[in-house]
């Protein structure tokens, strides 16, 4: 779906380049357990696409031959790829950091029962969506019965040590806002998510990640039909702040689609902006670390939702 890519160009974002890559993030397949209504990849239980084993090894060797210190596999449910923990276990064997988007609902499914404990045995860390601390509001997003789940998911990973204060076994969760508005401050909203699932569920996390919605794919579609596209691009330009350039996480992530095709982050892969070179887009089979240090980034309008007020990326807030 490139469908906003239209209107966000001509942008005056300014110029950035890359730094050394140090983050691999992969989205490893677009199958999913769950059918969310504002899914940016269109994932679902029907999905069949996913990474083939030549581009996994080509993961493998970039990671092994580069500064990259963490990997960080999306999906779909990334889980539920053939070769996902086999993967995780050759990465964490070269003492790599390893990062899951889990959805947490993919540990309740029947042939994931051994999951929780695997991620827990390799230490992988965990990033988890959960847009509110309410049932409704996250059954309304995500889909009925998410939220039960969810919390059963979030209680079974602290059961193993996810999130305790004593234990270096981490679990973040990911917020972001309903509608075309800027993610509230992050430090009083983890407040706030800590307060609320350690009194109602007795559960415990590391960090809450706040996010900006991008203005692309299905979000980016639906501002366009409401008519207020342009405001909500004037909103993230009224907000930027020019001390995020510094940490928007392309400055040293760079992203691959499950075919293996680079990109400079997850939103320009959504918007099908390929890192190209010499006419052709740029594979992970065929890059090297230092080739890309130095290079301009590819920036439009979405890249607002990067730097407004306290600035965005897959790790939150930038200030
Ligand atoms: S859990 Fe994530 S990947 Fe799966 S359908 Fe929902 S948003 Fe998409
Ligand atoms: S949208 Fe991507 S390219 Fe643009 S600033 Fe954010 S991370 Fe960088």
């Amino acid at each position: 779906m490139h469908d906003t890519l239209s209107l966000l160009n001509h942008s005056d974002f300014p110029a950035i380049s890359r730094r050394k890559t140090e983050i691999l993030q992969i989205n490893i397949g677009l199958r999913c357990n769950q059918q969310c209504v504002h899914c940016h990849v269109n994932s679902s239980p029907k999905r069949t696409e996913k990474m083939d084993e030549e581009t996994i090894a080509a993961v493998y060797e970039f990671v092994k031959d580069s500064d990259v210190h963490t990997l960080d596999i999306t999906g779909g449910a990334p889980e539920l790829h053939p070769q996902f923990r086999e993967l995780v276990a050759e990465i964490r064997a070269l003492n790599i950091n390893v990062i899951d988007r889990c959805n947490l609902t993919i540990l309740s499914e029947p042939d994931q029962d051994d999951l929780a404990d695997f991620l827990a045995e390799q230490q992988v860390d965990i990033v988890a969506s959960l847009p509110c601390y309410q049932k409704e509001n996250v059954d309304k997003q995500r889909g009925k019965g998410v939220f039960d789940l969810s919390i059963k998911g979030l209680q079974q990973l602290n059961f193993l040590g996810y999130g305790k204060s004593d234990s270096n076994l981490k679990l973040d969760l990911v917020y972001n806002p309903q509608g075309p508005e800027l993610p509230p401050e992050q430090a009083p909203l983890e407040a706030s998510f800590k307060k609320v699932l350690m009194q109602e569920y007795g559960i415990e996390f590391n960090q809450l990640f706040t996010l900006c919605n991008m203005p692309i794919n299905r979000f980016g579609s639906t501002l366009v039909s409401k008519g207020i596209f342009h405001d909500y691009i004037s909103l993230l330009k009224k907000s930027h702040n020019n001390d995020n350039l510094d940490n928007v996480m392309c400055r040293n992530m760079i992203s691959i689609d499950w075919q293996g095709f680079v990109y400079d982050c997850d939103f320009n892969q959504m918007l099908g902006l390929n890192m190209m070179e010499a006419g052709k887009q740029l594979h992970i089979s065929e890059l090297t670390d230092s080739r890309l240090e130095g290079n301009e980034i590819t920036v439009l309008d979405h890249c607002y939702g990067c730097t407004a007020g306290q600035g965005s990326s897959c790790g939150g807030a930038l200030i």
